[in-house]
């Protein structure tokens, strides 16, 4: 049977599923609610007419994007490698720096894909909780307590933490670069945008230190699957590595550049969207029964009587938020920060549900 054949480790996966309902209002998966900028789209417009050259390979080294993220960051071109998603960067890392029975470090509650990633990888994950009554604060002692003791091959930190939306300090970050040499620290900035923060200062001052970016949630552009790391020139050298060649395709590294370029419009956004975040914090907070975690993101971590029936429900009245199977997250779902419009229709449907219960 071909299901004997599968490797041991991944026997009890279960594939993605991402949510396939129709809907009105989609909140579930930390996307942005503006679609690319009408200036970029007549550009592209213009450059597809010209002939995009479609026919030929992309540049596998995206020399173009490079330069851009290069002088925008102020990072040398050597150390920014592009992924689709940083999804593929991830990946990549695991398999540049994770062997069989290796051991990466990270945080739980957090982002799904780091274990995932690492068990496909042949390695295995420590994992250090998060816990509520800290207000899911990250304890940076016991992140470097166990790297020593595991001897652990990587860190994976996420600030903003996705889904419980907490920073973590770039004294923390520093600490546990500086005590932890011999461990390749992984910083996911996936939402940084949304909080003004980023590790990028101390890339300079530690060769373990790599800071993952994505064009998918600030730059809405989740469709074009694009990712980018920063890091040393040596880091970057080990994962050219492994990077597959010519993963991102020509169409989304041009989108891509086209779209950073965009300066104002995509600072109007965030202003935007950090703004509707403090309104749909504050109008949760009147909800009873609702108790809300401060975020640094896109999204707020709600916790909730049987929110996974009030997940169903709002879903039966075609309103997308994110509910959790895991014990850990089960009291909980994530509302995405969307438009005003979007956030009043969830507000509404959600003091609803809770107030006929
Ligand atoms: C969304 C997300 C990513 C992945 O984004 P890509 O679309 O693959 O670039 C990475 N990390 C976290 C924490 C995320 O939430």
């Amino acid at each position: 049977m071909i299901r004997d054949l599968i490797r041991s480790e991944l026997k009890d996966f279960v594939p993605y599923t991402a949510n396939q309902v129709p809907y009105r209002v989609k909140l579930d998966a930390n996307e942005s609610p503006f679609d690319l900028p009408m200036s970029v789209r007549k550009k592209l417009a213009d450059i597809i007419m010209e002939g995009p050259k479609l026919n030929l390979y992309p540049d596998t080294d995206s020399i173009e994007l490079r330069k851009t993220l290069s002088a925008y960051w102020g990072v040398d071109m050597e150390g920014i490698v592009v992924g689709t998603g940083s999804d593929e960067l991830i990946q990549v890392l695991i398999n540049t720096f994770v062997g069989k029975g290796d051991k990466v470090v990270c945080p739980v509650p957090s982002f799904g894909m780091y274990k995932i990633t690492t068990i496909i990888g042949g390695g295995s994950t420590v994992e250090v909780a998060l816990k509520e009554e800290n207000g899911f604060e990250y304890d940076i002692d016991e992140f470097i307590s166990k790297a020593k003791n595991e001897k652990a091959k990587m860190v994976i930190l996420c600030s903003p933490n996705n889904p419980t939306g907490n920073l973590l300090s770039l004294r923390d970050i520093e600490k546990i670069c500086s005590m932890c040499p011999n461990t390749v620290i992984v910083v996911d900035e996936a939402y940084a945008e949304f909080s003004e923060e980023s590790a990028v200062e101390l890339l300079p001052k530690f060769e373990n230190l790599i800071i993952l970016r994505t064009f998918s949630k600030a730059y809405g552009l989740a469709g074009i699957r694009c990712g980018y790391s920063l890091s040393g020139k040596a880091m970057a050298d080990e994962i050219n590595k492994v990077k597959p060649p010519f993963n991102i395709s020509s169409l989304s590294q041009l989108v891509a550049k086209l779209v950073f370029e965009e300066r104002e419009e995509i600072d109007r956004r965030i202003k935007y969207l950090t703004e509707q975040r403090t309104y749909l914090a504050e109008e949760l907070k009147k909800i009873k029964g609702v108790t809300i975690f401060p975020s640094g993101a896109n999204y707020i971590l709600v916790k909730l009587p049987d929110a996974q029936a009030v997940a169903k429900e709002l879903e039966r009245r075609g309103i997308l938020v994110r509910g959790y199977g895991d014990p850990v997250l089960s009291k909980y779902i994530r509302i995405t920060v969307g438009s005003k419009e979007q956030n009043d229709i969830l507000l509404e449907e959600l003091a609803n549900i809770l107030a006929s219960n």
